[in-house]
């Protein structure tokens, strides 16, 4: 970049020799020679160029990448309470437009200040040696320049925000539509979807527009300025040519140069107005890496060992940003037994499971797992040793033996085949056409409903984790798969420490202990006989919720 400057002014600066030497004395030894000086500074100048793009497309590049791969980690790092905040929009455009945005800001930098600072000064300097007179009173326009260029920056910035959220809306808005695409044709939602999406595109565009207004009016601000600027050159050399006689080489050169000095302060003016838009980007991509995850590991943290696997919950009290959620829940999970939690929807079961995996801290009281808390423990060895077998089952895009394979690293071919043989689900794989390598499609669309809980309950098999989490699908199969997935279930839990959200009167009748929770609470405990017995919440609830085997699913 400093060669790139200095040929500038040197193409300025050889000028003099031009007209003084070339057009005016007209010594043919002296012409070769500027010729032959021309050729050398342009050549000079084009592989400075040349050189200085590589060179900052690699810098860019590897900025943009680093960068994506931090944020990457950084979005994993994250607790469950920032990715309930971060909409995945906002998330996928900060990887994407930011994240480039970040790469603009460096390159603006650099080539703004790097190259055209550089051939400015130098330009300015070659000015001051030709006429410093006149060259301080060009200079005078700068501060009206900067004044002007000013106000815009200070515009773009809001333009530029309002932009980030409507293209996050954009992001959003297809994301939702891939994964929803059915629930929209069922419900005829298509117009207001695309109502929707036309306020983001439109949102979009019409900052844009703003945008490249504000961008574009740097110019009128500059030609203007230049204008004047140049009229008061002309008015002065002819003065000082006719008075003083200056050599016309002189005044060429001196013109040159400002002239050439006009071109980068112009892109310069521009470039504060583009910098300022990237700014807001980059700084809402920092914004993100920032953030410190509110879950953090302590510092001498140690890996959970579990021997029987008792879990204790402690005093438990927990709130979602302020709406209570559990209140002051003490129980217990026996070694090796069933422990269910049942209850109406939103009493606090799923909290709870959460809590055991740590993906919140509660606001008072402990969770223990053989005595340690919790919070002690390397999160990494608290979740490999809990298997979560969730209602919602989420497959990765990929092959059936990838989404086992997911349950422990490293498994062999051997172990996948003997967890899905164990889960039941064997016997589907290898009736798909390409067995074990069959795609699932994305989220599982290529399989049913209960061949996805087999896999996920070979997912839990394969890991092999002394405790787990159960959290049962409450949509009904039909009675072969049912009774498939209820065997599959029946083996994954035997000999763990099982906490299960039951929804099934054969899991409940199965299930050693049973709490039954209301609003935050644990209201009462026991075994299936016992509370029958007692009556409460509990044989209201099962007279009208819990559904037998599947059998009884339909009635
Ligand atoms: P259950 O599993 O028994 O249906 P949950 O544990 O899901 O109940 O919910 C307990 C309470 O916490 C409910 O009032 C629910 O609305 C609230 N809740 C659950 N998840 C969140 C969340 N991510 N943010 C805010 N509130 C939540």
């Amino acid at each position: 970049m400093i060669l790139v400057a200095a040929t500038t002014a040197a193409s300025a600066w050889i000028m003099e020799a031009v007209v003084d030497d070339v057009v005016v004395d007209n010594d043919p030894a002296r012409v070769s020679i500027v010729a032959a000086l021309v050729i050398v500074i342009f050549l000079i100048k084009g592989m400075a160029t040349f050189a200085q793009r590589v060179i900052l497309a690699k810098i860019g590049n590897s900025i943009v990448a680093g960068l994506q791969k931090r944020l990457y980690r950084h979005i994993l790092s994250q607790d469950m309470a920032f990715h309930q905040r971060m909409p995945g929009g906002e998330l996928v455009t900060h990887i994407s437009t930011n994240a480039a945005a970040v790469r603009s800001v460096l390159e603006l930098l650099i080539t703004s200040v790097g190259r055209d600072v550089l051939t400015v000064i130098a330009l300015v300097a070659v000015m001051f040696v030709k006429d410093p007179l006149i060259s301080l009173m060009t200079l005078f326009i700068a501060p009206v320049a900067v004044l002007g260029i000013g106000y815009l920056v200070r515009r773009v910035r809001s333009v530029a925000k309002k932009q980030f959220i409507n293209l996050a809306g954009i992001v959003t808005g297809m994301q939702e539509t891939a994964t929803g695409i059915r629930v929209i044709k069922a419900f005829n939602l298509e117009g207001k979807m695309t109502t929707r999406m036309n306020n983001s595109i439109e949102s979009v565009e019409t900052q844009a527009n703003r945008m490249a207004n504000l961008d574009a009016r740097s110019s009128p601000i500059m030609e203007t300025l230049g204008g004047f600027a140049i009229a008061l050159v002309i008015l002065y050399a002819g003065w000082s040519v006719r008075e003083h006689g200056k050599t016309p080489g002189e005044v060429v050169a001196f013109l040159t140069a400002m002239l050439l000095a006009y071109d980068p302060a112009k892109r310069l003016a521009k470039v504060s107005v583009i910098l300022r838009s990237q700014l807001v980007g980059a700084g809402l991509l920092y914004e993100v890496l920032d953030t410190e995850p509110a879950l953090q590991e302590r510092g001498d943290a140690e890996n959970l060992v579990i021997n029987g696997g008792v879990i204790r919950l402690e005093n438990i009290s927990f709130a979602y940003a302020g709406a209570p959620a559990l209140n002051d829940i003490t129980l217990e999970a026996p070694p090796q037994s069933v422990t269910a939690l049942v209850g109406p929807s939103g009493a606090g079961k799923s909290t709870i499971v959460g809590m055991i995996e740590r993906f919140a801290d509660p606001q008072s009281g402990r969770i223990t797992i053989d005595g340690t808390d919790i919070r002690d423990v390397t999160l990494h060895s608290l979740r490999e040793q809990i298997a979560f077998v969730s209602q919602d089952t989420f497959l990765f895009d990929g092959s059936v033996r990838d989404n086992i394979a997911f349950g422990r690293e490293g498994a062999t071919l051997e172990q996948i085949e003997q967890a899905a043989r164990n889960a039941n689900a064997d016997g589907f794989i290898r009736a798909m056409r390409g067995g074990y390598d069959a795609p699932v499609g994305t989220n599982g669309e290529n399989l049913s409903g209960g061949q996805r809980q087999r896999i996920a309950i070979a997912r839990a098999m394969l890991r092999d984790a002394p405790v787990l989490l159960l959290d049962e699908a409450t949509s009904a199969l039909d009675a072969q798969s049912e009774a498939n997935v209820q065997e599959a279930l029946e083996r994954l839990m035997t000999g763990r420490t099982t906490v299960v959200i039951a929804h099934r009167l054969s899991t409940i009748r199965r299930a050693d202990i049973i709490h039954v929770m209301d609003e935050g609470r644990v209201v009462q405990s026991g075994t299936h006989n016992d509370l029958m017995e007692r009556g409460g919440l509990y044989a209201s609830l099962h007279a009208l919720q819990f559904r037998g085997t599947s059998r009884d699913c339909g009635q």
